[in-house]
């Protein structure tokens, strides 16, 4: 039986380790660090995302706030948002939640983001950073995948990593991180890979971030492998009070008997992305305050 790779709980600790620190902070008569979340549209997945976050915040003492926009936001009025957190001296770090509406470009909106308070860790300037010893801010999600593995002593040094998926959000900063840092060697598969299960069979360590539900069964992993599920899909599920269930691209009942580790969906790999952007903000903070 593999041992549950509980994100929901790593989480909690590092939670309170920044709580810890932030109380300390404002103990010294500091001002807490400040997130600001802005989301456009009505997307109920991402409303989701983002009170987790505003949630988070409000568990180890920061300011947080919400800026919310009807999808009919031109692209320059977000862009003149993103020019106003840029320099607000009162932001530590901002999101702007995704996906956004067809008619605003991602990369503009991404380009225009201050690094410094990129907590997401887009912007090509910090993802330009990754491997290098004096990176800033990280991308969450793979962030939170290393901090999730190392919490639980996973070695990836020397170790064969598969990637499935290659957004750049995800998939792309996953491999580097793991074959940059992470000393691993790494494969990383995407849509135009032939015979996917070739690949994913010879994984020591299985990431995969696709958005299928099921795409990886028993017969694709080997014994003892760990697998770090990121799919997170919605599939209706009448048995659900809200109607719907979330599903990882791995199909568990199959996977989970061969597996070493394994992340559950949900509370595996969501909380450490939500953690990741808590440590970000402090990264942001003590940048700004001096610290
Ligand atoms: P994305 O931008 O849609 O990228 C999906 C990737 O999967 C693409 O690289 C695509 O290849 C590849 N792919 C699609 N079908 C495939 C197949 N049959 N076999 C192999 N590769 C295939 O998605 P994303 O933003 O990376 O997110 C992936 C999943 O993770 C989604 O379910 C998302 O909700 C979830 N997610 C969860 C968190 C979290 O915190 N838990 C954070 C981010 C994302 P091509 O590039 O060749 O098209």
């Amino acid at each position: 039986m593999a041992t549950i790779l509980d994100g929901k709980k790593v989480a909690r600790d590092i939670e309170s380790e920044i709580g810890e620190e932030v109380t300390g902070f404002v103990a010294k008569g500091l001002r807490p660090p400040h997130l600001v979340a802005v989301l456009v549209g009505e997307d109920g997945a991402s409303k989701t995302y983002v009170s987790g976050k505003m949630k988070a915040c409000e568990v180890v003492g920061y300011k947080s706030s919400l800026i919310k926009f009807d999808d009919n936001i031109s692209e320059n009025e977000l862009l003149s948002v993103v020019d106003r957190l840029n320099t607000d001296e009162g932001v530590d770090g901002y999101i702007v939640q995704l996906p956004l509406p067809d008619h605003i470009s991602v990369e503009k909106i991404t380009d225009r983001i201050d690094p410094i308070k990129d907590v997401d860790g887009f912007t090509p300037a910090n993802y330009g950073k990754i491997d290098m010893e004096h990176h800033s801010l990280l991308p969450a999600t793979p962030m939170g995948i290393i901090e999730l593995l190392e919490r639980y002593k996973i070695e990836t040094k020397g170790k064969h990593c598969v990637v499935v998926g290659k957004s750049h959000i995800v998939g792309m900063p996953m491999g580097i991180l793991l074959a940059g840092p992470g000393d691993a060697t790494v494969t990383i598969c995407h849509i135009h890979t032939k015979n996917l299960a070739e690949h994913t069979q010879k994984a020591d360590i299985l990431v995969v971030a696709v958005g299928k539900p099921g795409l990886i069964s028993g017969d694709m992993v080997k014994e003892g492998v760990v697998v770090v599920d990121v799919g997170t899909t919605r599939v209706p599920d009448a048995s659900k009070k809200k109607g719907f269930a979330l599903k990882g691209d791995v199909d568990f009942a199959t996977v989970e008997p061969k597996a070493s580790y394994i992340t559950p969906v949900p509370g595996g790999v969501g909380p450490m992305t939500i953690a990741s952007l808590i440590i970000n903000t402090m990264i942001a903070y003590k940048k700004a305050m001096c610290l």
